[in-house]
């Protein structure tokens, strides 16, 4: 099994001075942070092995011990532990590597900002609403209600009473994170976990808070305003940063996530920000001309139909569509034109069309003219 280059994946050469091994693994972190590829798993695949390229030629000990021995910590079993699927971390702090120093990455990104590797964050709350077609095109202010884990006060989320009675866990030194050194076929393999001794947390609790019984957030019941921008659209989600529960192990909040649905409308049907309107008319009115009312987001509106228009004649209404989310910009309102037919017809005005037939020339129908004229060619 050859061991990967991490020269070669950072892009450097041999003799790179540490800075330029940094600055090319700061690039290349942002190109390819999750947080930019959602879903990519080759994407996901290529910043882990970024990182633990990092990991080891950022480290100058590391570093020189892999130049010498074509490992990080000088045996070259450890390899297999990190990469050969026999458990996470592989060598030294594996999966967590370099993550203090892309921090400002994530900042920049907006990212979740899950800060270092012993902070969990809180869990996510999902809820769903519930709105009107008026209220999804125009925005608007909803309140709910959640049940959330918030941190508890009384021992500020430590769990210890008064928040103080806890010490720093002696197996993991407070990091939350420990090293399990496990034996495999290949080896000695040295794996990092969340530490078992503290569940992670970074401390041993002497006496519990007894306002949480030691858990270090308690359940609150609490009503969220919710501002809904315009133009939202069903199925879409929107989220709030850090109003989900509370961390157990000190993180940050998990976010609150609303997945939204909207009502049709009666009529119009919503494609993006465009509105489509399937609008049927007399035939009368397509060949005489008139006037339509239609429903728009402002109110009705009356259409000019035109004398003379053609079936499936389409209307562009400019800018009375709906509004984009967070833009000044709106969509169209788009009117196709459907020709009805009456469903009788009386003897009164069969007479009437009959005459109105004969009144009108075969020229002044363009499409059936070219139709009897390409017939009249036609061998049989
Ligand atoms: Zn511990
Ligand atoms: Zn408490």
């Amino acid at each position: 099994m050859p061991n990967k280059d991490y020269y070669d994946i950072l892009g450097v050469s041999k003799s790179a001075s540490q800075d330029d091994i940094k600055s090319a693994y700061r690039k290349l972190a942002k190109l390819y942070h999750p947080d930019l590829h959602p879903n990519d798993p080759e994407c996901a695949q290529k910043f882990k092995e970024i990182n633990e390229a990092y990991e080891v030629l950022g480290d100058s000990n590391k570093r020189s011990n892999y130049d010498q021995f074509g490992s990080a910590s000088g045996n070259p079993n450890d390899f297999f532990g990190g990469r050969g699927g026999f458990g996470q971390g592989g060598f030294g702090s594996g999966q967590f590597s370099g993550f203090e120093d892309i921090f400002d990455i994530f900042s920049s990104f907006g990212g979740a900002g899950r800060k270092t590797q012993v902070q969990v964050a809180g869990e996510d709350i999902t809820v769903n609403i519930n709105l009107s077609f008026k209220e999804a095109v125009f925005g608007c202010e909803k309140t709910i209600k959640v049940t959330k884990l918030e941190k508890c006060d009384s021992c500020k989320g430590t769990g210890a009473k008064n928040g103080k009675e806890y010490e720093t866990c002696p197996d993991c030194h407070g990091s939350g994170q420990a090293r399990y050194t496990q034996n495999s076929i290949f080896g000695q393999i040295v794996n990092v976990g969340p530490c078992k001794r503290c569940n992670a947390t970074g401390k041993i609790i002497k006496t519990k808070c007894p306002d949480c019984n030691g858990k270090g957030n308690t359940k609150v019941q609490q009503e969220i305003k919710i501002k809904i921008p315009a133009g939202i659209d069903n199925g879409q989600v929107i989220t709030m940063r850090g109003k989900g529960h509370a961390s157990t192990h000190n993180g940050p909040n998990g976010d609150l996530l609303i997945n939204v649905a909207v009502d049709s409308h009666e009529i119009l049907v919503r494609d993006g920000y465009n509105l489509l309107l399937d609008l049927p008319i007399p035939f009368t009115t397509a060949y005489l001309g008139g006037k339509v009312k239609i429903p728009t987001t402002e109110g009705f509106y009356e259409l000019s139909i035109p004398a003379l228009t053609q079936p499936n004649t389409v209307f562009k209404l400019r800018n009375k569509g709906i509004k984009y989310l967070q833009k000044e910009v709106y969509g169209d309102l788009i009117v196709t034109v459907r020709i009805e037919m009456p469903k009788d017809i009386s003897k009164y005005e069969k007479e009437l069309v009959k005459k109105l037939d004969d009144s009108i020339s075969l020229s002044s129908y363009k499409k059936f003219k070219t139709y009897q004229d390409k017939l009249s060619k036609l061998d049989e």
